[in-house]
């Protein structure tokens, strides 16, 4: 797209600021405005106002107390004002002659008998200079870059854009029923507000140019979204019948009764498994409310039907307790279950190959090993994915493309997650998946206690483990990352092993972390289940999925170093049992602002659906994880929060655009470079 070059060295500080071609250039929004409109008299100014003033030098001063600096005095005709200078350059002595006109732009303070500004905008000028008559842009920049020639730059490629019209506008009709100004009028008006708008409008990013520009972002992803789900379901995919007779057989050996929800959301997969083209939903459900089972009985249903069924899940450990816990299940069926990840033997492996190639096998429980060549099923009809925000667009792609592109339909796919979307995002965003929900929690949960300690109160803290563990109970004792790095998350992990292991010389302790092999984890998850080993310290590899009912307490290190959801997720390890738990949240003293907020959510609230809500207004929508997960880049303008009634305009209009044109596609081209890649996934 980009036809016209910058110079290689704009290129690179661009590239800093995000920008690769005129359209990013475009698209980079000052972040506020100076007004530099209107001329104050120096007695109407105030200390702490940003305010531009004009007058005489009366005289110019440099002084050497208590350092060097430069004063130089203004009179208006109504008062004066002192403009200093701590670091200044001979010419600018010189410059600032007495006699010269000049005018002075900045924040004002009180001094002593007067006002002064300290290292102001300045210029000096003509009597007859003209002021501006629009606001002055503030752009994020970089080193190197000057607000200056990034100002100059912008306005340039203004110019190339009006002549040029590379960017017209796609849908006149749709902007004019919304009454949106065209596309170069909005980059005009935001780049140079004229001063008769209201500045508060701009500085908010609230003026109609603002909004325009949203809802063409939004409308971008809306069209994505959409366009892919209208091109899922245009594939055939197979309808499953309800076994009555084998459902309850399986509800008959559970050890417990279904929730509401359980039941509400099976149904919706068994709706959509009636529909003759594939699903593609999303069941979210808070830690330990219960979704594995849903998933299984819709697998049941798959299977019944004669079709073999895949489950994904992100870490080893995951898979594995899902296999023990799913083959107990389905054995009585007389449902064939297998599992395959990275650690299985290679001869294992082939084995399991072989098996499913055949139809040997009718559900295959696995890591990213599912998505590998050598994996082919005989007749793959469905598969799930847990904690799926975990895998990434590629590995979806692989899926997708690999053992799955082979097939004469498209299997039916349900994603789960327990991180969960905030209602407000999931009602309008996604709009090419549907969401089922299970927001309670199966009876008899106690409701976990969350502590915060300072890190001083260790020893306290290994005095309660040990009556504790001394009682019958577990715990976890998790080490999280420190640095971005994983080899120093180990060796925290390692050192708290060792000390633990010593100061609690009578109790069993055991450490797991990701480098380990796969039967030595598996051994200690094992020993750890079997209440061999009393403490388990571990690295964040037990974020997800693990199930031990009997450990009641965890103590979390460096909580304030991690993400609300994953503290969200590694507490819901615990409380899984019938007993009372606790979750201790270590933390180191000076806490930043936004760790004390953190923390202060994840104490007062259990509800992920209450922290995800305050994990996307404490992040800002760009970040949350429910956008990365979608793989689509966050967003460059558009706040979901604050912009969210926009997005439920621009979700209509993508529909009303979809059934009717090509151009959609020209509009996604401008805003989401690398949507053919994501449309894979
Ligand atoms: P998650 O939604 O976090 O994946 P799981 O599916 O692992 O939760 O379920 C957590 C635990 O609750 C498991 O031990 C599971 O067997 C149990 N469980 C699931 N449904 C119920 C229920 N309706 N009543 C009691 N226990 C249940
Ligand atoms: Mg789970």
């Amino acid at each position: 797209m980009a036809s016209i070059k910058f110079t290689e060295s704009q290129s690179k500080k661009l590239k800093k600021l995000g920008i690769f071609d005129e359209w990013d250039l475009l698209l980079h929004f000052p972040s506020r405005y100076i007004d530099e409109t209107k001329i104050k008299t120096i007695d109407e100014i105030k200390p702490g106002e940003l305010s531009q003033i004009q007058g005489t030098i009366v005289k110019t001063k440099i002084s050497y107390v208590p350092r060097k600096n430069l004063s130089v005095y203004i009179k208006d005709g109504t008062g004066e004002i002192q403009i200093r200078f701590l670091n200044f350059y001979p010419s600018q002595i010189k410059q600032l002659e007495e006699g010269a006109l000049i005018r002075v732009f900045g924040e004002v303070k009180a001094y002593a008998l007067f006002h002064e500004m300290v290292h102001p905008q300045y210029k000096i000028i003509q009597e007859d200079e003209p002021l501006p008559t629009t606001y002055t842009p503030v752009y994020p920049v970089t080193s190197g870059m000057a607000q200056k020639s990034l100002r100059k730059l912008i306005q340039k490629y203004i110019l190339i854009e009006k002549t040029k019209k590379q960017f017209n506008d796609l849908f006149p009709e749709i902007y004019k029923k919304n009454k949106f100004p065209s596309f170069i009028e909005a980059i005009e008006c935001i780049h140079n507000p004229p001063k008769n708008y209201k500045k508060d409008d701009f500085d908010s990013k609230r003026s109609i140019y603002h909004q325009r520009l949203i809802y063409d972002e939004f409308l971008a992803q809306q069209l994505f979204f959409r366009s892919r789900y209208l091109e899922l379901i245009k594939h055939k995919a197979p309808k499953f019948e309800f076994s009555k007779k084998i459902h309850e057989l399986f509800l008959q050996q559970l050890t417990f009764n279904l929730t509401e929800q359980q039941k509400t959301t099976f149904s919706e997969l068994r709706e959509d498994f009636s529909l003759g083209h594939p699903m593609n939903r999303l069941l979210q459900g808070d830690v330990g409310s219960g979704k594995t089972v849903v998933a299984v009985m819709a697998a049941i249903q798959a299977m019944g039907a004669g079709y073999q069924v895949a489950f994904m899940a992100p870490t080893e450990i995951l898979a594995g307790q899902h296999y023990e816990k799913i083959k107990n299940w389905l054995t009585p069926l007389l449902f064939k279950v297998e599992l395959l990840t990275g650690g299985v033997k290679a001869k294992a492996k082939v084995e399991v190959y072989e098996k499913l190639e055949v139809g040997k096998i009718d559900l295959l429980i696995g890591t990213h090993a599912l998505f590998q060549e050598a994996v082919k099923f005989k007749n793959l009809g469905f598969y799930i994915i847990d904690e799926q925000h975990r895998f990434g667009v590629e590995q979806r792609i692989a899926l997708r493309e690999g053992n799955l592109g082979k097939l004469s339909y498209e299997p039916h796919k349900l994603m789960m997650s327990a991180t969960p979307i905030p209602r407000t995002l999931s009602m309008s965003y996604f709009a090419d998946m549907e969401i089922s929900t299970i927001n309670e929690l199966p009876p008899g949960r106690i409701p976990i206690i969350t502590k915060l300690f300072s890190e001083d109160r260790r020893s306290m803290i290994l005095g309660n483990i040990k009556d504790l563990c001394l009682q019958g109970s577990q715990a976890f004792w998790v080490c999280p990352l420190i640095e971005d790095s994983e080899t120093l998350q180990l060796q925290t992990a390692i050192n708290t092993f060792n000390s633990l292991s010593k100061i609690l010389s009578n109790l069993n302790v055991g450490l797991i972390h990701g480098r380990m092999k796969q039967d030595e984890k598996k051994e200690i998850m094992q020993k750890f289940q079997d209440n061999k080993i009393n403490i388990l310290v571990a690295t964040t590899v037990i974020e997800v999925g693990v199930d031990v009912p009997n450990a009641t307490l965890m103590v979390i290190e460096n909580a304030e170093r991690l993400g609300l959801s994953q503290l969200h997720q590694l507490r819901g390890r615990i409380g899984r049992g019938g007993k009372e738990s606790a979750c201790i949240l270590l933390y180191k003293e000076k806490l930043s602002d936004l760790a004390k907020k953190r923390l202060k959510i994840i104490f007062e609230n259990t509800d992920g659906f209450i922290i995800a809500e305050e994990d996307l207004r404490l992040r800002g929508p760009g970040e949350f994880l429910g956008l990365k997960q979608s793989g689509l880049p966050s967003l460059k303008i558009g706040n979901l929060s604050r912009d969210e009634s926009l997005l439920s305009i621009a979700k209509k209009d993508a529909e009303i655009l979809l059934k009717n044109e090509h151009k959609p596609f020209l509009h996604l081209d401008r805003w989401l470079k690398n949507y053919e890649l994501l449309s894979r996934a």
